[in-house]
């Protein structure tokens, strides 16, 4: 298949067979996300998808899992996502289980029938962009739904027996909002259950709506020692008894290891506080058998960044004699 997409999968999936069904996103407007601002929204004809199934048939391919994609293959009309579905029994009978990102709007546009349907012929796992718990977040990313559609669109996927992912963002609320941040949307994530959270850092992309916002002074975002605090907040007020696998990332700064380098493309800073390496982090596991391991974790890096924040030099005037 000649395919040029970007399917966002969670590190759970990484070895799954990944099957584009459409390319980029059709609603292609969140503020903060850049992944298909390229690309022009459009879907994958049959045949092609067809030509896919029968070349990896072919080769003996027996995947037992598939992960639909790009962005939101569960937007697609249900008569079609069927004969999709068709074909990969009809091709690869080995595969039991079907999972894609979705957004609340698409499920939404499918009917309870549809639904079960679905998961009857294997669609199991939908990884949604939950992002925030506060509504007027969700309103200033310009996100395609309210808390209290996720609380009814989900609570749809689990009566249909599917699944369901959380994407979340630490800092979507900015600078000064962490906590709050973290509290909302812990509770949010406790009411919805998830069996998976993918709980990214905010980046800011200067192409994003996001990007243009800051620069006109309209959204300022929380630092990496906030960002940190406020995933460390979330993870501890999830319930005890939620079944569920984390994946955080983030950045932090760590104290570079005495006569050791630093890896390709890390640099040292130094300030008065010490030689210090800027790295991207993931913390992830089962959280009811890591979370303290990943509350530890974050500690750790917390403790790190603000040694490194200790030994800035503080901002002097200069005299002008
Ligand atoms: S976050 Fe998801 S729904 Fe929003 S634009 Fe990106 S891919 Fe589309």
């Amino acid at each position: 298949m000649s395919y040029h997409g970007v399917i966002c999968g969670v590190v759970e999936e990484r070895f799954t067979y990944k099957l584009p069904v459409a390319k980029g996103c059709p609603y292609n407007k969140c503020a903060f996300c850049d992944f298909y601002k390229h690309m022009t929204y459009r879907e994958i004809p049959l045949e092609d998808i067809e030509a896919e199934l029968a070349r990896v048939s072919n080769a003996g391919g027996k995947p037992e899992r598939i992960m639909l994609g790009d962005g939101n293959p569960l937007w697609l009309p249900f008569d079609r996502l069927k004969k999709i579905v068709e074909m990969i029994e009809h091709y690869l009978p080995s595969c039991t289980t079907l999972c894609s990102d979705a957004s609340v709007l698409a499920i939404e546009s499918k009917t309870d029938d549809e639904l079960a349907w679905l998961a009857r012929h294997g669609y199991r796992m939908a990884y949604v962009g939950i992002e925030s718990g506060l509504d007027d977040v969700l309103e200033f990313m310009d996100k395609d739904h309210l808390n209290d559609q996720a609380r009814e669109q989900i609570a749809r996927l689990h009566k249909a027996g599917i699944d369901f992912g959380a994407h979340i963002i630490t800092g979507a609320a900015g600078n000064g909002r962490g906590i709050e941040n973290a509290r909302a949307t812990a509770a949010l994530i406790n009411e919805l259950r998830p069996v998976h959270i993918c709980d990214f850092s905010l980046y800011v992309a200067s192409v994003t709506e996001l990007g243009l916002k800051e620069e006109d002074g309209e959204f300022v975002r929380a630092s990496m020692l906030e960002n940190m605090r406020e995933m460390r907040e979330f993870v501890s007020l999830l319930d005890e008894d939620l079944d569920l696998f984390f994946e955080g990332y983030f950045s932090a700064f760590l104290r570079k290891p005495e006569g050791k380098g630093v890896g390709p493309g890390s640099k040292v800073i130094v300030n008065t506080a010490g030689e210090f390496v800027r790295k991207s982090l993931l913390l992830k596991g089962d959280l009811r058998t890591e979370r303290e391991n990943i509350l530890a974790g974050l500690d750790g890096y917390i403790k790190s960044t603000e040694e490194f924040e200790s030994g800035l030099e503080p901002a002097t005037e200069q005299g002008v004699a």
